[in-house]
C-alpha cells in the first residue's frame, strides 16, 4: 500500500529513517516516496489497460512540479481547475494534449490561456460558461474542443463536501438537460463537443455509485449519437478512495473490472481524473511533539504543525493515522487531542485519540498526506509553508523548500502615506 515503514522500531520512508530527514530538513515537513507514487499510478494505468485511455491527474490533490514530472514520465496528463495549475502543469512538461481543464468558473484569461496553450478539452459546467468559452475562441479564431460534465443525480455515499454529483451540486449540468444542451453546444461556431465528462465524488469506498453514474452516461452517449452527435472522449472523473484507517475500498483492479464493461459500450477514448487514489498514502507530514498539556477535562499533544500545514482533519474531520517515528513496545497507551500552534479551536489532527503515550521533543508522521495536504496548505498566522521532500530508495531530494519570513511579504507594500512621520 505504501512505503514507510518500521526498521527496529524506527518510521522509514523507503530506505530512510525519517530521523535523518527531520535533521535536514527539520518539522514540520512533507515527505513523498517516489515508489509508492509510481506504483500506485502504474497500478491504475495498468488496471485499464484494455481501452483506450489517458490517466490525467488531478493535480489539485498534487501539484508540486517534481511529482507532475513523475506522472508525466509514466505517459500520464493533468485534470487542471485553473490557470496557475496549468502553469505548473506546463512547466512540469505535461503536454498540452494531455491536459483537460474544469471546474464552475474559468475567467476569461484562463479560457485564453488554455486555448493559447491547445489542451485537449474544457470540461464545461454550464450553459452560460459554454457561450464565453464560444465567444473567447471566436476572438482568438479559435476552435474550442469540450466535453460537457453531467450531473447524474448519484449519491457517492462520502463526505458532503467532496460528493459532487447530486441534483443540489454546484458542478456539471443537470442530466434531464443534457441532450439540448449538447445540441445546442454543437450548434456554437467556435465549439467543437468532443466528450462527456462526470466526476461523482471524492473519496468513494463503493463500486455502486460508479456504476450507476456510468450505466446513465453510457446510455446518454447511446442517445447523443442516435442523434447525430457522435462524442469521441468519455471523462470518467476520479473518486476512488483510499485507506485512512479502516476504510476498504476496491483496488484499481477491482474498479476497472466493474466499469471496463460499460465503457467498451460506449467505444469512447477514456480520459479518467484520480488524485487521492493515486498520492494519498504515498506521502507524510512530518511533526514534532512541542508541549504535553492537560486540562481538567483532556490531555493535549500539541505539534509543531498546523491546520495551515493539512487541513483535511479542520475542513472535513477526516481521519488520519498517527505514528510515533520512534516506537517503544512497551510505550502505554494515551488518550490524547493532537493538536497544532495555530489559534482556532479546529486546528487538530485528531480528538479522542488513544495511541502510544509521547513526549516533547517525539517525532510523529502524521499518514495519508500525499494528498490535498500541500495542495491545500496556506500561510495562516503567518506560517512560513513547509518543504516537501521526495525520497527514493536511499536518497532524498528536497522538492520544495521551506519559506522563508521574506516570502511571507513579498509583493506587500505600504502606501507612502502610512509612512512613520516623526
Ligand atoms: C477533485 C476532482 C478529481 C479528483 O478526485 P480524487 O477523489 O482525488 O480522485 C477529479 N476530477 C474532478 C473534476 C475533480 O474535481
Amino acid at each position: 500500500m505504501h512505503d514507510f515503514h518500521y526498521r527496529h522500531e524506527t518510521l522509514y520512508c523507503e530506505d530512510i529513517p525519517l530521523e535523518r530527514l527531520d535533521k535536514e530538513q527539520g518539522t514540520p515537513c512533507y515527505i513523498y516516496s517516489h515508489a509508492t507514487l509510481i506504483r500506485h499510478f502504474r497500478a491504475f494505468d495498468r488496471a485499464f489497460a484494455s481501452v483506450p485511455h489517458l490517466v490525467a491527474f488531478a493535480m489539485k490533490a498534487n501539484s508540486n512540479l517534481a511529482v507532475l514530472r513523475l506522472m508525466a514520465s509514466q505517459g500520464g496528463g493533468a485534470d487542471i481547475v485553473s490557470g496557475g495549475e496549468l502553469f505548473r502543469a506546463r512547466r512540469a512538461g505535461i503536454p498540452p494534449d494531455r491536459i483537460v481543464f474544469a471546474g464552475v468558473g474559468k475567467s476569461r484569461r484562463e479560457i485564453r490561456d488554455a486555448l493559447d496553450a491547445g489542451i485537449l478539452f474544457f470540461n464545461v459546467e454550464s450553459s452560460a460558461e459554454l457561450h464565453t468559452l464560444n465567444d473567447v475562441a471566436s476572438d482568438m479564431g479559435a476552435q474550442a474542443r469540450v466535453a460537457l460534465r453531467i450531473n447524474p443525480d448519484i449519491d457517492p455515499r462520502t463526505h458532503p463536501y467532496i460528493s459532487t454529483g447530486l441534483k443540489h451540486s454546484k458542478f456539471g449540468i443537470g442530466a434531464e438537460h443534457a441532450v439540448e444542451t449538447f445540441t445546442r453546444a454543437a450548434a456554437l461556431p467556435c465549439i467543437r463537443v468532443v466528450g462527456v465528462h462526470a466526476h461523482i465524488g471524492s473519496q468513494l469506498t463503493h463500486l455502486d455509485p460508479f456504476v450507476e453514474s456510468l450505466t446513465k452516461v453510457a446510455a446518454l452517449i447511446e442517445t447523443l449519437k442516435s442523434r447525430g452527435l457522435p462524442i469521441r472522449y468519455l471523462n470518467i472523473g476520479g473518486g476512488l478512495g483510499i485507506t485512512y484507517s479502516n476504510e476498504t475500498p476496491p483496488d484499481p483492479t477491482a474498479f476497472a473490472d466493474a466499469i471496463t464493461p460499460l465503457l467498451r459500450q460506449t467505444g469512447c477514448d477514456i480520459i479518467m481524473e484520480p488524485g487521492r487514489v493515486i498520492t494519498g498514502n504515498a506521502g507524510i507530514l512530518l511533526t514534532r511533539v512541542l508541549y504535553l498539556k492537560e486540562t481538567g477535562a483532556k490531555k493535549f499533544v500539541i505539534v509543531d504543525a498546523g491546520m495551515n500545514d493539512l487541513l483535511r482533519p479542520a475542513l472535513y474531520d477526516a481521519h488520519h493515522d498517527i505514528l510515533p517515528v520512534r516506537r517503544s513496545p512497551h510505550a502505554p497507551d494515551d488518550t490524547v487531542d493532537v493538536v497544532g500552534p495555530v489559534c482556532e479551536s479546529g486546528d487538530f489532527f485528531a480528538r479522542r485519540r488513544t495511541m502510544p503515550a509521547v513526549n516533547a521533543g517525539d517525532l510523529l508522521a502524521v499518514m495519508s498526506a500525499g494528498a490535498y495536504g500541500f495542495t491545500m496548505a496556506s500561510n495562516y498566522n503567518a506560517r512560513p509553508r513547509v518543504p516537501e521532500v521526495l525520497v527514493k530508495g536511499g536518497d532524498s531530494f528536497v522538492i520544495r523548500e521551506r519559506e522563508t519570513f521574506d516570502d511571507l511579504i513579498r509583493g506587500e507594500h505600504i502606501p507612502d502615506f502610512l509612512e512613520a512621520r516623526a
